[in-house]
């Protein structure tokens, strides 16, 4: 194939250890510098189409600075998601002082990692995967990667292929994507590796000395090696009413678009629960002109999991777009003839309302796996690759697994950690020994909040602001015997890449350096 050869920039345009982004008519290159060489990889991210040059260069590690998926520099090779595709390489050349790079004609922004297809002949195992969740379809795909060609089996519930569960409560539910932007992988996509989904398919029970899964109604499915990756079920609030007509909890596809149909008929809503759901659920309804409510048992949202100062950041600006909070407060009943009129307040106060939802938790799906140990929050217990018995591994909301950086065994319930499971889940089921050295990540995005928050802390003795948290410019880091567990930001997209990776690389600063002292974070990876 013909080469265009373009000269992009000087050679001293970029220097050693950084990294920069190119036009080349409507496409972007990434430039970076490593060890004196240059690189060439595309420089939007596959995810969501984030300009890669605004996070950080991390050795060889290129990281989004949206939602910290990364890169090889080198390569363009996916190496953490919640990309599930690689970036292209290009050849670069040097001319005198110019970087001219050898483009195709026709430019690509995105490349599927390699994969193989199956070859029942060669490799007669099957592989199945219960859920085709975050966790399921990742590891999915990384058995392709790591060369299995056994069968690959992955089973849902649900009617369709796997999709974007993040946007369910936010761009979906406030009308900025719809449905055809929801889906992960196409149809073709899992034909072309011969990945079987098996849609609309519950297993009812597991066999785990006879390596074999019950399937209603009355199929049985053997298997060489298992994931369990069902993830999680809502909570439901456990009052009269709650039955009701349009009272809805919101988990999938099917339950946000049935609050979609009910909010183009509604103009109250009340939201019970002020965590994630909830929260992004009233941000999303407020933007459809619906009056909304929240009812939740906190004295501020987002306390338990933010601390005070961050949870009233979040809710002035949720008041700002005029979503009402009633704070320490329970729900006693919900009202109404078939369906739902109002919400009751154990105090008495009666909110009216012709929508309601419920976002008060999940708990893990694993009531089908009877007669399998399970801890006392309904979780299976995994080691470090994500094995949870013989042949048998766990990933997502139902694992609870050693977390190296903080020490602790955690269960984390967010999109991008259950695809980081999942994927070395199932690089242990193809037979190579990946332990868990990633560092949890999740982000939350309300109206003018690009919020991103990176480690997990449950418990905290500080918290130190670098920044001004009423501002909505800052970040907080989680301090837990003089160490940063974790650190939440706004507006510092950057940095909060660079904590990434400070703490996957055992280089994040102590509290005491954090404390009244500004730090350069993303100076200090180059160190
Ligand atoms: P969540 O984030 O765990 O929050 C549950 C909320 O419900 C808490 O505020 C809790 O506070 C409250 N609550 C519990 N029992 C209650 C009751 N009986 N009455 C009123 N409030 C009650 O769970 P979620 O919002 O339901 O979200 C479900 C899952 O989806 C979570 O795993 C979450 O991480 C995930 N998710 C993540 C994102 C993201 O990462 N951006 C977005 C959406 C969903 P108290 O217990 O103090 O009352």
């Amino acid at each position: 194939m013909s080469a265009r050869r373009v000269a992009i920039a000087k050679t001293n345009d970029v220097r050693e250890g950084e990294m920069k982004s190119f036009d080349v008519g409507e496409d972007k290159i990434l430039i970076s510098k490593i060890d004196g060489e240059f690189y060439a990889i595309g420089a939007v991210c596959p995810h969501y189409g984030a300009d890669l040059a605004d996070g950080v260069l991390s050795g060889e590690r290129v990281v989004c600075p949206w939602h910290h998926a990364a890169y090889n520099a080198k390569t363009g090779d996916l190496e953490e998601p919640p990309s599930l595709d690689a970036v292209p390489r290009y050849d670069l050349e040097i001319e005198g002082d110019d970087l001219v790079l050898l483009l195709p004609e026709e430019m690509v922004q995105s490349r599927k990692p390699d994969m193989v297809k199956g070859d029942p002949q060669g490799d007669n195992r099957t592989f199945v995967i219960i859920g085709a969740g975050s966790a399921g379809n990742a590891a999915a795909q990384t058995l392709r990667e790591d060369g299995f060609k056994g069968r690959v089996v992955m089973i849902t519930r649900e009617n369709r292929l796997p999709y974007d569960r993040p946007q369910l409560s936010k761009e979906y539910l406030e009308g900025k994507s719809d449905e055809d932007a929801l889906p992960l992988r196409s149809k073709g996509f899992y034909a072309k590796y011969d990945i079987e989904v098996m849609l609309e398919t519950e297993v009812t029970a597991v066999d785990l000395a006879n390596k074999t899964l019950f399937l209603a109604p009355g199929d049985k499915l053997q298997y060489d090696s298992l994931l369990l990756a069902p993830g999680a079920v809502p909570r439901r609030l456990d009052v009269p009413g709650a039955d009701l007509i349009n009272v809805f909890t919101l988990r999938s596809f099917e339950d946000s678009t049935a609050i979609v149909q009910a909010a183009e008929h509604a103009s109250k809503a009340v939201i019970i629960g002020g965590g994630f759901i909830g929260i992004e659920t009233a941000y999303s309804l407020s933007q459809r002109n619906l009056s909304v409510t929240v009812v939740t048992g906190e004295s501020v949202p987002f306390e338990g999991i933010f601390g005070k100062e961050i949870g009233q950041m979040f809710q002035k600006m949720h008041e700002e777009n005029r979503v009402e909070f009633k704070l320490n407060s329970r729900v006693a009943k919900i009202e109404g003839d078939k369906t739902v009129e109002a919400v009751v307040l154990e105090g008495g106060e009666r909110i009216q309302a012709d929508l309601v939802v419920v976002g008060i938790g999940v708990k893990p799906a694993t009531e089908f796996l009877r007669g399998i140990d399970l801890l006392s929050d309904g979780s299976l217990k995994v080691d470090e690759y994500f094995r949870a018995g013989a042949d048998v591994y766990a990933a997502g909301d139902v694992a609870t697994f050693p977390e190296h950086y903080s020490g602790r065994e955690l269960r984390i319930e967010h999109w991008r950690t259950a695809q980081q499971q999942g994927r070395i889940a199932a690089h242990n089921m193809a037979g190579k020994k990946v332990p868990y050295r990633s560092i949890p990540f999740f982000w939350t995005t309300q109206g003018d909040l690009y919020f991103r928050y990176v480690g997990h802390a449950t418990q905290w003795d500080d918290i130190i602001v670098h920044g001004d948290v009423s501002s909505r410019v800052f970040i907080a880091f989680y301090v837990s015997n003089n160490r940063v567990v974790a650190a939440a930001g706004n507006n510092h997209e950057k940095e909060m890449a660079a904590i990434e990776e400070l703490m996957r690389l055992g280089k994040m600063p102590s509290a005491e350096e954090l404390r009244n002292h500004s730090v350069d974070l993303v100076a200090l990876l180059k160190k």
